[in-house]
């Protein structure tokens, strides 16, 4: 059963990151406050794709992925073309989820739903309330808060979470470097109405071309995000495009007889690719935007924000509970570290790849990508990785041991099941095995163990599944040292 819990968590940042954070801790039984400095939540529909595993995640949340389900638009392919020519085609029709799509949903939807369900869970965000300093102790942290009227307020928290976007001030307070680069190109992004794509309307499109890239999401029937690279302006703010200079662009790199109409948003936008090498600092966490920014390339940005948050909440709620050591709560940064390495290096080749310019570089580019993007396992990877559901901890110091020559996830892999793990209003891991030895076990660890055994996927091996769906120990029935091992690292 879930503590009453008198400690506080301060989430500074209600964007995306922010209100799955205090979604999940929330229905762990953990009392966040919940505050940004913005008046009210974007109109803006920036990140576009809720992505497969975190569609999985969501459903783990009293009201699971269904609302997001039933406001987006699913697409299921993309293709990369050089000129006329079709380089290669990638659909997600074969990737082993129960959402194997794009769910093409602005992020003005995704904070809307969010923050429904965050009021369905009793809490309500703090708009018009800015966080001006941070001064971080051993066992909390002051804050000075601008309120509403303007009045600023001294207030304190046990643990504060920075997800206040790039610019953070949590992260400034830390001293955190956030080491990267800016591309030297502008980007223009359009949303706007289109008459004349070529390809259905569940499909993307990357066009290859000598002046540089031409991206066409489909955002639902009859709207479209067209995205390309420019030569840098100089400018200290990229130039907003106009509706002409866009229709040129489309007729020079898009498909012949394509007109774009209606402009919902039009902008301009530099690429930074950015990152933190720490997560945590004593008694605040940075997530999101506040730790990594990438290129929009592949659309991981927001995605890879909302599993940092649904990563870290679980292990804080059994924490602060009093259930799991330290150790599960250092865990957050080395693991989120690493897959923020991954998306960025991932982003970075990919917006690369699609920027060239230089002509031998570009045949190249055609040739290899031709032969390698007609290889199904190759076309798998990449729809496997876009989808997210590749992301795995293998080096994370949770992982306990294995055994081989079982039929079964490893530690640190995504374990797919249709049964929900972690579902419910408290943290628990399971435990999948058949047989005795794995019972005693649940006796002994009766605080962070599911009560009842679920079935193994070979009837040889005991796996020990965390709360996240992932992997963190794997034994065979006759020697459980390697869960014993997990289980011991975990309690306090
Ligand atoms: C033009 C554009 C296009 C994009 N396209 C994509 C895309 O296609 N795919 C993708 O994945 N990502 C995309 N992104 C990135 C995506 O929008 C971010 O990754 C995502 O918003 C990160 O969420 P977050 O919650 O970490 O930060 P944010 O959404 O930035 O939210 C941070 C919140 O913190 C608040 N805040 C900041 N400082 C304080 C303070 N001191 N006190 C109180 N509140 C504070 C802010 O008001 C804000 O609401 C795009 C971004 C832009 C700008």
């Amino acid at each position: 059963m879930n503590q009453i819990l008198s400690k506080k968590v301060l989430i500074i940042g209600a964007g995306p990151v922010g209100l799955t954070l205090a979604i999940e801790l929330t229905r762990f039984g953990v009392p966040v406050q919940i505050i940004d400095k913005a008046p009210e939540r974007t109109d803006k529909s920036k990140a576009l794709v809720v992505w497969s595993r975190t569609l999985e995640l969501l459903d783990r949340q009293p009201g699971g992925s269904a609302p997001f389900i039933d406001a987006g638009f699913k697409a299921n392919a993309l293709s990369f073309l050089s000129g006329d020519k079709l380089i290669g085609r990638v659909t997600m029709d074969a990737v082993a989820t129960p959402y194997p799509f794009a769910l093409m949903l602005p992020q003005a939807d995704t904070e809307r739903i969010l923050e429904e369900r965050l009021a369905s869970l009793g809490v309500t965000v703090q708009r018009s309330t800015e966080a001006v300093s941070l001064s971080l102790r051993d066992d909390g942290a002051d804050v000075v808060l601008r309120l509403p009227d303007g009045h600023e307020e001294n207030a304190s928290a046990d643990w504060v979470m920075g997800c206040d976007g790039a610019h953070s001030l949590v992260r400034h307070t830390v001293g955190a470097t956030f080491d990267g680069s800016t591309m030297e190109s502008d980007w223009i992004l359009a949303d706007v109405h289109v008459r004349g794509y070529p390809v259905p309307d569940t499909e993307a499109t990357v066009y290859w071309h000598e002046d540089g890239a031409f991206v066409i999401f489909p955002i639902s029937p009859g709207r479209y995000r067209l995205l390309a690279d420019m030569p840098p302006s100089g400018d200290a703010h990229p130039p907003t495009p106009t509706l002409e200079q866009l229709q040129t662009l489309i007729d020079r790199r898009g498909p012949q007889g394509m007109t774009a109409f209606d402009p919902i948003w039009l902008t301009g936008f530099r690429i930074n690719g950015r990152k933190v090498t720490q997560y945590r600092w004593g008694r605040a966490f940075l997530c999101g935007d506040a730790a990594h920014v990438h290129s929009p390339a592949g659309g991981q940005g927001m995605n890879t924000g909302m599993q940092d948050a649904f990563n870290l909440a679980w292990k804080l709620a059994l924490f602060m509970q009093g259930r799991a050591a330290e150790a599960l709560i250092d865990s957050f940064s080395p693991e989120r570290s690493y897959v923020g390495d991954q998306v960025l290096k991932n982003a970075e080749r990919l917006t690369l790849v699609g920027t060239t310019r230089n002509p031998v570089a570009r045949t190249v580019r055609d040739v290899v990508g031709h032969l390698m993007l007609g290889l199904a396992p190759v076309q798998n990877l990449l729809a496997d990785t876009m989808t997210e559901v590749t992301i795995g901890y293998p080096e994370s110091p949770l992982n306990a041991g294995s055994a081989s020559g079982l039929d079964g996830p490893e530690p640190g892999q995504r374990i797919l099941d249709d049964q929900l793990f972690g579902a419910g209003s408290e943290p628990r891991f399971a435990l999948l095995a058949s047989g005795t030895p794995a019972l005693d076990l649940i006796d002994r660890y009766a605080d962070v163990l599911e009560a009842e055994l679920r079935t193994p996927p070979d009837p040889e091996g005991v796996w020990l599944i965390r709360p996240d769906g992932y992997v963190a120990a794997v034994a065979r029935l006759s020697d459980l040292s390697a869960i014993k091992n997990a289980l011991t690292l975990l309690t306090p």
